[in-house]
């Protein structure tokens, strides 16, 4: 997936004024916000499963290394293959050769959002192999030119169902329908010769499970269940963070993750794969390949940004950011948006090819108070920003003023003294309006909107006042 999200002020602008794009992301609102607060509440005591959940992917994250061999062990010993990719690169290698080994000329792809940080439908395209995705939404988004999700879990919602219309009239040679379950019968109908037909199925993983070598998907459409046992081949594509040590530990996640991702008790389908199908048994593929990803997940472990591999990308931190719903996903610039996104991209592509990310937040914390295995976004973010600092990523005059100020802050008497000019001089600036149309040195406050004036006078001459 290109990478723009250097672009990302100008794309929110952008994608601002977009009145089709804020009605759809509208929805997010009424939908996975309302509905996970609904599920929240009827659950009850939800503060401790998210204690329970953090407690579970530390313990992962602390001996990441023997967990992801004793994965490796358990799952060879059912007759899976294991893989290890240290990059974009190696990982879609991998996936190729297998697939050219196998003579696989298509591939049934369930959502995966690996794959799409990888590049690998590019890949396969360039070796000669068709990828079909089958999830609904990524099936859209594929046949429209291999547009990206805009959603971690929901890739769609930025189009509405007469965008989707419009598109299956143009692509399939249909008549025109906007009922959405029509809509959805007409791919079903599409796509189901499609996973008779394909060699191999690609999957993700949502938890990779120490002690059986499984992996375990979580869906609600049923494509990963074809995915997974109909192709004679499935590959399971998936970071090295996913492990955790026991299917007991995965029950507590999984009773955290559809609650937070769309107010879920449990989702249609919970699949779990443990080696190929077995002699005895009908379904199944012949061969099941699992590709741990690292591209920059071991450099994570070892750093600041450590607490964020317990995301169990939920989407519950984009739903609600109030700046993801006024800016959509595809303003980020790659594959994870929202709050998770602004510390994971730079994190994996580098600070300097995402230096805007960090400040994409009001750091109100709603990310931090919904994340259900509490990541505490906003610290990370600040953390990062700290480091544009350091590094000098972002303009002189904002590093310069922001040194400035900090001068003045260790010096009590100087800062009183220079807030009094400034709360004066912001008062006359109102006039009578009371209103300041541009900020000298921060128009970026003015563009949209005015600034209310201030009273004329330092809160601390205020406070003194009222203590009088
Ligand atoms: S950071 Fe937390 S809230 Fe956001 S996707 Fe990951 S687990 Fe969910």
């Amino acid at each position: 997936m290109e990478l723009r999200s250097n672009e990302f002020k100008a794309r929110a602008a952008a994608n601002l004024g977009d009145a089709k794009l804020q009605k759809g992301l509208g929805l997010i609102k009424v939908k996975a916000v309302v509905n996970r607060a609904g599920a929240v509440a009827e659950f009850g005591d939800f503060e401790s499963l998210r204690e329970a959940g953090k407690a579970i992917r530390n313990r992962a994250l602390a001996d990441l290394d023997l967990y992801l061999e004793c994965f490796e062990r358990e799952a060879t010993a059912r007759g899976a293959v294991v893989h290890w990719a240290e990059n974009a690169s190696e990982a879609c290698r991998i996936v190729v050769d297998i697939a050219k080994q196998n003579g696989v000329k298509t591939v049934a792809k369930s959502k995966s959002m690996v794959s799409e940080e990888v590049g690998l439908n590019d890949a396969l395209i360039e070796a000669g192999i068709e990828p079909i995705e089958t999830d609904l939404g990524e099936y859209i988004l594929q046949i429209n030119d291999a547009e990206p999700p805009s959603h971690i879990v929901m890739p769609v919602i930025h189009k509405t169902a007469e965008d989707v219309a419009d598109l299956f009239h143009a692509k399939h040679g249909t008549p025109r329908k906007t009922d959405p379950a029509a809509l959805t019968r007409e791919a079903r109908e599409i796509l189901r010769p499609k996973f008779m037909s394909a060699d191999m199925g690609v999957s993700g993983a949502n938890f990779l499970v120490a002690e059986t070598g499984s992996t375990l998907i979580v869906t609600n459409e049923g494509n990963g269940r074809l995915c997974t046992t109909l192709p004679r081949l499935h590959v399971a594509l998936t970071g090295i963070e996913k492990v955790v040590p026991t299917l007991e530990d995965v029950t507590t996640l999984l009773r955290l993750l559809p609650r937070s991702a769309t107010g879920q008790a449990i989702t249609n389908y919970v699949s779990l794969h443990t080696g190929p199908k077995r002699l005895e048994e009908s379904d199944g593929p012949q061969q099941f390949h699992i590709v741990l990803v690292d591209n920059g997940r071991a450099k994570l472990l070892a750093g600041e940004m450590r607490e964020m591999l317990r995301c169990i990308r939920c989407g519950a931190c984009m739903n609600h950011c109030p700046v993801y719903q006024a800016v959509g996903g595809h303003a980020y610039g790659w594959v994870y948006p929202g709050p998770m996104g602004n510390i994971l991209t730079p994190s994996y592509v580098g600070l300097e090819n995402a230096v805007q990310l960090p400040n994409a937040a009001t750091m109100c914390n709603q990310c931090g108070v919904v994340c259900p295995v509490k990541i505490p976004l906003p610290d990370l973010m600040r953390k990062l920003r700290e480091e544009q600092m350091q590094r000098g990523l972002k303009p002189w005059q904002e590093r310069l003023g922001l040194a400035l100020w900090g001068w003045a802050a260790q010096r009590p008497a100087l800062y009183a003294f220079g807030t009094r000019i400034a709360a004066r001089f912001m008062k006359w600036l109102g006039g009578d309006e009371k209103l300041i149309h541009r900020l000298p040195l921060a128009t970026g406050w003015t563009d949209g909107r005015d600034f209310p004036a201030p009273a004329g006078k330092t809160f601390r001459e205020l406070y003194k006042r009222s203590k009088r």
